[in-house]
């Protein structure tokens, strides 16, 4: 078959599966709302959770930190690219989460390549929650060492692989707050069990970073554990984007050597590490913020407890309403919308089959009567 042949034929069965993806233009899709081809929406899909990509003073310091630096890098930080500002953030970063180091990355998903890949090799193993993120999973099919996944948020699956696991390293793998769920992971029982058997933890916390935990220090400083790697992402709660991985003095110095996402690759641009700075200055005595959005989250679930609909154990931002069908959440999503309210339908395979669901984002940004609005239109589109 050409190239062109199974192209062609891999997206015609996207679409009779009802599984296509097309993407939207939006104006301002970060914050409480977005619009759509000239309609206004209020949006419950951006994982802006405290409405920090508006942040006046975040802005300020995006725009000081461009007339100070220029725009971009210019380079890898192994060149050109690791400016003061950079070097100041993964400071604060570091002394904030109660770590030695931080690195700053570009990206989560290029945090969590390049970790997996400069770390295991021929003989590892590693153990993943078995709903852990696709950067994740990626990365560990993409590596020489063995990938089994344990059940989702269950210590004694992981302790059984563990203990079928001989020779080689072992790295075990979680999100702290699932994105396609919102639960989060036992992770002070995933650490007792990957220290009993010498295995590193690494925890993915793009969803808790910000959103819980004291100062928002994120989903293990809540469950009073300290991961090996621990990475925090900036395309959430921070408003921005990037990442940072948590870690030893001697665990960065070899990702320094080692981790190819660092060494060939443009390093953010410098504007982007000072805008992080206030951003997490923001989250850091955001519990004012962290309040309003808990306060969103216990009035969503209980204007919805009373519904046929399925809402999952989460008291996070991500408040998922499994639908189960593809093309009925699809239906839910659009007659959300036609009142005036965005939600989007997510799909497999990026979650399991038969669990197509709305994967609502509240945020601290959206009022008491954002959230009434939303239970309106989900009561309507029920009663429809
Ligand atoms: C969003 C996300 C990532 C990817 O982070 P980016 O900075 O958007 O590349 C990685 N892991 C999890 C769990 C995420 O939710």
């Amino acid at each position: 078959m050409s190239f062109q042949q199974r192209i062609d034929q891999r997206l015609s069965e996207r679409r009779s599966a009802g599984a296509y993806r097309s993407r939207t233009i939006s104006e301002n899709g970060s914050g409480r709302e977005i619009s759509v081809n000239g309609r206004q929406y209020l949006n419950f899909s951006s994982n802006d959770y405290l409405g920090l990509s508006r942040d006046t003073a975040v802005i300020r310091a995006w725009q000081e930190g461009a007339d100070r630096y220029g725009i971009g890098s210019a380079g890898s930080g192994h060149v050109t690219g690791f400016t003061s500002a950079h070097a100041q953030l993964e400071q604060e970063l570091a002394e904030w989460l109660g770590y030695p180091r931080a690195l700053m990355f570009i990206s989560g998903y290029a945090a969590n390549q390049a970790v997996i890949a400069a770390l295991m090799q021929k003989g590892d193993f590693i153990f993943a929650d078995k709903l852990s993120h696709a950067s994740l999973m990626e990365a560990s099919m993409q590596s020489d060492a063995t990938l089994r996944r344990f059940q989702h948020n269950q210590p004694d699956s992981l302790e059984k692989l563990l203990s079928k696991s001989d020779g080689g390293q072992a790295l075990v793998v979680t999100e702290g707050v699932f994105s396609m769920d919102g639960d989060s992971a036992p992770l002070s029982a995933l650490a007792e069990k990957s220290r009993q058997s010498g295995a590193w933890l690494m925890v993915d916390d793009a969803h808790g970073v910000g959103v819980c935990g004291e100062q928002g220090r994120g989903t293990s400083d809540q469950q009073r554990i300290k991961p090996d790697l621990l990475v925090v992402t900036f395309g959430k709660a921070f408003g921005l984007s990037g990442a940072a991985v948590l870690c030893s003095e001697s665990v960065a110095e070899y990702f320094i050597q080692f981790a190819r996402h660092l060494i060939y690759s443009t390093s953010m641009p410098p504007a982007q590490a000072c805008a992080l700075r206030v951003a997490l200055q923001q989250v850091r005595k955001g519990d004012d913020l962290r309040e309003q959005l808990q306060h969103n989250v216990q009035l969503f679930r209980r204007g919805l407890a009373d519904t046929r609909l399925q809402l999952m154990a989460s008291d996070s931002a991500i408040q998922p309403v499994i639908i189960g069908e593809n093309q009925a959440a699809l239906d839910l999503a659009q007659n959300l919308r036609d009142q005036g309210i965005w939600a989007s339908a997510i799909r497999p395979p990026t979650v399991p089959p038969g669990t197509a669901r709305l994967r609502i984002t509240l945020s601290a940004a959206h009022q008491e009567q954002d959230i009434q609005r939303l239970l309106e239109g989900f009561y309507a589109a029920i009663n429809a």
